[in-house]
């Protein structure tokens, strides 16, 4: 079936795409496990297809599926989010400069400054909920923008719009990596980025059983650039990675209502526990920028950020008791997570950094799956008792 932007998301995810096999009328698209793809002639092949590297029928499915959830023209898949976070870098050439949130996820700052500053690529953080900060920041080298938002672990809101508006007027390009939010909450090329990136490994996957990757974009001159680094770099996804994301992302829309019911219920609860000290959650009304987040987002999210009364010692106590949350990095799946920033996701920000972005040690970030949430809040309840 063609599905065009005018669907309702639900019905883009189960059909943008996707159509019946055409040569047995599988209703699922097939995992063509296969490396290549025999030719008529030399160079005159019989399909699309030459070469899975370049191109693969399941993979191509998965990446117009998940470029229709973004609104966008085009997707590209890659191996793992910072293969794709990558693959934006080398746009850049040498001597060029980037603005980086502050708190973007771990993997993408190591990326940027101990990886790419070594090809003469420069990297300045900027806290990209001010505004100001962003447009002083900007000079004539610099040529990308990479925003994240909400961020991690402390789910800061940063105006998409906004800082479009300020890329778009400095002909800088703007990438937003939308992990945290999903395609069902936030649709950035709507908000005028150029560039969305997933690390698909989370929601969009949503069963923690696969690392994945995509970007998706509206611009057919990007896209091309992008898709030469694609083929010519080679963090292609496997293709039975690309037919466990077909089958996830049909769920997503249901997945994220649920994870937002069960976090917004949680971030109540904890907000009036005797033994939290503060919540951080974008649907509270509480929370900074939750005018902001309204606006841009069509529901809050599954992530919780909270500190705990006490320290170290309190927040182990907490982590080492929960059953139904599982100690684990990582987050987006069906099954509930918690973790300790300082010690576990963010280990590697310097200790000084981490102090000035509020990772303290009484800090703890859950990832609040689809279960039953009375038995969630059940799991923290005794947790923290
Ligand atoms: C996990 C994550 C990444 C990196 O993705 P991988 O699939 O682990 O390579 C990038 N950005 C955000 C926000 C993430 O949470």
């Amino acid at each position: 079936m063609e599905v065009s932007g005018t669907h309702d998301f639900g019905t883009r995810a189960i059909h943008a795409g996707q159509r019946p096999d055409p040569s047995t009328g599988a209703i699922m698209t097939p995992i063509y496990q296969t490396s290549t793809f025999v030719q008529q002639s030399p160079g005159k092949i019989i399909g699309e297809y030459d070469y899975s590297r370049a191109a693969n029928p399941t993979r191509a499915a998965l990446e117009a599926n998940i470029a229709n959830l973004e609104g966008g023209k085009h997707g590209l898949c890659f191996a793992s989010g910072v293969a794709a976070t990558g693959a934006v870098i080398h746009l850049l050439s040498s001597g060029d400069k980037v603005l980086l949130g502050d708190d973007v996820y771990g993997g993408t700052n190591r990326l940027f400054n101990r990886v790419f500053a070594q090809l003469g690529i420069e990297t300045v953080m900027v806290d990209m909920t001010d505004l100001d900060a962003v447009k002083e920041a900007i000079d004539e080298r610099t040529k990308l923008i990479w925003l994240e938002t909400p961020t991690n672990p402390t789910l800061k809101i940063a105006d998409i719009k906004a800082v479009a508006e300020i890329a778009k007027a400095n002909k800088v390009t703007l990438a937003v990596d939308n992990t945290f939010a999903t395609p069902f909450l936030q649709n950035p090329l709507s908000l005028g980025a150029d560039i969305v990136c997933h690390s698909t490994t989370k929601y969009i996957g949503g069963h923690s059983d696969s690392i994945g990757g995509v970007l998706v974009t509206n611009d057919p001159d990007l896209h091309q650039r992008l898709k030469f680094i694609q083929l010519s770099e080679g963090a292609v996804p496997g293709i039975m990675e690309c037919f466990l994301l077909l089958r996830s992302t049909k769920t997503l829309h249901v997945r994220m209502q649920r994870h937002c019911e069960n976090a917004a219920k949680i971030a109540d609860h904890l907000n009036n526990h005797p033994k939290v000290e503060k919540v951080i959650y974008p649907g509270l009304e509480s929370h900074p920028q939750h005018e902001l987040a309204k606006r841009q987002m069509c529901g809050f999210g599954g992530m919780i950020t909270i500190y705990i009364k006490g320290g170290l010692e309190e927040s182990r106590a907490m982590l080492e008791k929960t059953h139904l949350f599982a100690c684990a990095e990582s987050l987006g799946g069906v099954e509930s997570l918690i973790e300790h920033p300082a010690i576990m996701t963010h280990a590697s920000v310097p200790a000084e950094h981490r102090a000035k972005l509020g990772i303290t040690d009484n800090l703890v970030r859950l990832s609040v799956g689809i279960e039953g949430v009375d038995d969630l809040i059940a799991d923290l309840d005794q947790a923290l008792g």
